[in-house]
């Protein structure tokens, strides 16, 4: 077998927010490489016919679970069904998340919003740390992966909420890399800038997969490229599997360097 399609070759993933968007097509990649793979999600009818239709091409590697991430007991359940059904656990992919309400000023902060966005982004994450070390450390190895954000790169882009919990998931991430190096663990982020994603689509008012990507690409900085779930896939693959071996405690932009230019003053110049 060709080596890029053995890279996740008997390994078993956990994938929060696996039913849609990033954490599907991670799904089937993962899965096209080799591994066994229980998507955790709240939306049980597109979990389940997603895990139809990698069936179609991988029969025992995959399954679903009702899982909240904001529930301690649901992603313990989570862990526990793929150590139940595959013997353990070497990747968790904590990638469900909320963009929370648009935009507001901060003197209209919604704390209800801002806990709801929390409760997902940052204690979801924090649910899918602890289950998952419980049973990597004692195997002294194993992969978590969080989906922070371009957001936790550049600031003003998204809502505070939304934001400062990308932020957050940067610190947990960075931080666990310290408490489970010993144990063999790697912990790191992929950080993608827009995906023209379900979540993305409804949070911007946006279904014209045209028109939106036509967006996404006119104001990034890469030209003549849309970044895709398939490319965030791709990078959360290569953090699971042992060609990153040594990497931990990244924070991996996907952002074809938006992160790094600030094009303000040259626009202004050329409406001058
Ligand atoms: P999506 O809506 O397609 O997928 C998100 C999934 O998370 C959905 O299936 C949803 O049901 C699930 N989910 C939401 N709350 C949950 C909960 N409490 N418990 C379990 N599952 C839950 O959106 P996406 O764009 O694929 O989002 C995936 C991740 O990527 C999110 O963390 C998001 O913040 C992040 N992200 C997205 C973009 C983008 O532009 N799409 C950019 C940067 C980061």
């Amino acid at each position: 077998m060709h080596k890029s399609l053995t890279w996740l070759a008997g390994k078993v993933a956990v994938i929060t927010g696996g039913a849609s968007g990033i954490g599907a097509a991670t799904a089937r990649l993962f899965v096209q490489h080799g591994a066994k793979v229980v998507i955790a999600d709240i939306q049980d009818a597109l979990g389940l016919s997603l895990c139809d239709s990698i069936r179609s091409f991988a029969s025992d590697s995959v399954h679903f679970v009702h899982c909240d991430v904001t529930s301690d007991s649901d992603v313990g359940a989570a862990v526990d069904a793929a150590v139940a059904k595959h013997g353990r656990l070497d990747i968790m992919f904590s990638n469900a998340g909320t963009p929370g309400s648009p935009a507001i000023s901060i003197r209209d902060l919604n704390r209800a919003d801002l806990e709801n966005v929390f409760n997902v982004n940052v204690f979801g994450a924090f649910n899918c740390a602890k289950h998952a070390a419980r049973v990597m450390i004692p195997a002294r190895k194993g992969a978590i992966i969080f989906t922070s954000s371009v957001v936790s790169v550049t600031a003003g882009m998204g809502p505070h909420p939304y934001t400062a919990s990308k932020h957050a998931v940067v610190g947990l991430a960075k931080n666990l890399c310290v408490e489970l190096g010993e144990f063999g663990i790697r912990v790191n982020c992929v950080s993608p800038y827009g995906v023209l994603t379900p979540m993305l689509a409804k949070h911007i008012g946006l279904y014209d997969k045209e028109v939106g990507e036509r967006l996404i690409s006119e104001s990034g900085n890469l030209k003549g490229a849309v970044l895709e779930e398939e490319d965030v896939a791709a990078a959360a693959m290569w953090l699971a599997s042992e060609e990153s071996k040594y990497v931990s405690g990244l924070n991996l932009v996907l952002d074809g360097g938006y992160g790094t230019t600030n094009p303000g003053f040259v626009e202004a110049v050329k409406r001058l």
